[in-house]
This record gives C-alpha cells, structure tokens and sequence, in this order.
C-alpha cells in the first residue's frame, strides 16, 4: 500500500517501484500499471485542507502481476529513475508555489488601492506598503533561486540536486507566508472564500510537506555542506 498518491484512481497508468533483488538501491526497479490491472485498486479520496483540485487517495496492490515487457529502464534501475524525478518535481512545488504567491500579491495591490478607511486608501498607509515591498522583494529573490536552481537541472551540474532543494525549501517557505500576509491585508475579506485568497493560502501550506518536506531539504542542503549524518 502507498499512503498518499496524487491523481490515484483518475491516471490511466501508475509507475510502481519494486524490490526485484535483495541488494540496497541496485535492487530496486520501476513498472508501469496500467489503471485496470487486476490487483490495483484504490483507497476513498482524503478530505484535505486545500489542493482539491485533484484527488489524494492510497494506492493499493494486491497480487498485481508484472513482466519484463512492463518494466521501464533495466532491471535494478528504478531507484535512479525514482531520483532523477525528484529534482524537477521539487522544481515544479516551487515554482507553483511562486505563482499563487504571486496572485495574492496582485490581489493584495488591488485590494489596498480600492479599500478607503479612515478617510484614505490604505495604499497610502506605510506600514501596508512597507509589507507589499517586502512581499514583492522576497518573492523576486526566491524566484531567482528557482532560475538557477533549474539551469543547473537543465545542465546537470553537480550541485544540481542540492540547488533544487534550497529552492523548494526557499519558494514554498516564501510563498505561504506572502499568501498568508495577503490575507491579512485583505482583512476580514481575506477570510471569505469570494476573494480567493484563503484558497491560495490553504493551496500553498502542502508545498512545505511534500515532494519531500521542507526539513528533508535541510537534511539535503547540509550534507551538501558537512556530510551525511551519523
Ligand atoms: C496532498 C498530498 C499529496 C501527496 N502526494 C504524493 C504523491 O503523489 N506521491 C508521493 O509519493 N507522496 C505524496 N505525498 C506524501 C508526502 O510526500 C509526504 O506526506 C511527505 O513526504 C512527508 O512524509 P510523511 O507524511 O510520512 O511525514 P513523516 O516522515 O512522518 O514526517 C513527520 C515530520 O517529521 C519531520 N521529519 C521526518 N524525518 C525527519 C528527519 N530525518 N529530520 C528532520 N525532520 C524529519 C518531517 O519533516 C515532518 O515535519 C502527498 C502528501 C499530501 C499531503
């Protein structure tokens, strides 16, 4: 059983890592499962904070048959296979991460300059515009990280996975507590689902706990810098 799968029971096809030999990582290797294989099936779809846009459901396997012919790469390749997914899946959270961001920033500028209380918009307040300069400059920063982060995936440089990893952790750190201060210059509109901003901040808080959390990408970046762990 795999406990949380996007997309499970709405993919046509599954890739399913499996133990085809004793030894460590070598031993491992991938097949595709097509959605109608005897054996796979599926848990009821969870009830989640946000991203309901697709379904999070367990992937079960119960005397699922596979061969050779369904068997994707060599034998023993699958925990490379498995790996060389996760640097562009990190690069993918992030990147998401920084475009609802982004939508709550502009929402948040909008908001502010439309809003009148007190007798002026409160684009004028400077502690509200102080907050969406810090908002855009923190953003622009840790979209620069992703740029590199994904010219050195492109590249393949060997700093490449560490980079994915600073970037992940940085984006989506960034990105739920800007979508989280545009709530609160929304005020109590903020709160109601019609503005749309409670959304992108319930969106973006899973960006921090999957494709690897945001602790596993400090466990990441400092072996890159003192070694693994003992
Ligand atoms: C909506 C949703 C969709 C998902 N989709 C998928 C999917 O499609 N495919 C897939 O494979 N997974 C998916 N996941 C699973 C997700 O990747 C995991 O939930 C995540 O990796 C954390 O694993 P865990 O839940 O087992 O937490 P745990 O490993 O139990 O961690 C609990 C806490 O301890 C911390 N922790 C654990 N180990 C360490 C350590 N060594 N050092 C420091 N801190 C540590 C974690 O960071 C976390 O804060 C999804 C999860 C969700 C919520």
């Amino acid at each position: 059983m795999k406990q949380f799968v996007s997309g499970a029971g709405s993919a046509g096809m599954y890739l399913v890592f499996a133990r085809t030999a004793p030894e460590g990582a070598r031993g491992v290797s991938a097949f595709l499962v097509a959605a109608d294989a005897d054996g796979l099936s599926f848990g009821p779809n969870e009830v989640k904070m946000g991203w309901n846009a697709q379904p999070t459901r367990q992937v079960l396997l119960d005397g699922v048959h596979v061969g050779e012919s369904d068997r994707l790469g060599g034998e023993g390749q699958g925990f490379r296979i498995a790996m060389s997914g996760l640097d562009g899946g990190r690069l993918n959270i992030a990147a998401s991460s920084l475009g609802g961001a982004q939508a709550a920033l502009e929402k948040s500028v909008a908001h502010l300059l439309d809003r009148h209380a007190f007798g002026a918009s409160l684009a004028h307040r400077q502690a509200l515009r102080f907050r969406l300069a810090d908002m855009h400059t923190e953003l622009a920063a840790a979209r620069q990280l992703v740029y590199r982060a994904a010219r050195a995936r492109d590249r393949d440089e060997p700093a490449a996975t560490q980079l994915c990893a600073m970037a992940k952790r940085l984006a989506t750190d960034t990105g739920f507590d800007v979508a989280n201060q545009a709530l609160q210059l929304h005020g109590g509109y903020g709160y109601l689902a019609e503005y749309g901003i409670e959304k992108i901040v319930r969106d973006l808080r899973v960006h921090q706990i999957l494709e690897g959390t945001n602790e596993i990408m400090r466990v990441i970046v400092s072996r890159g810098l003192v070694g693994a762990e003992s």
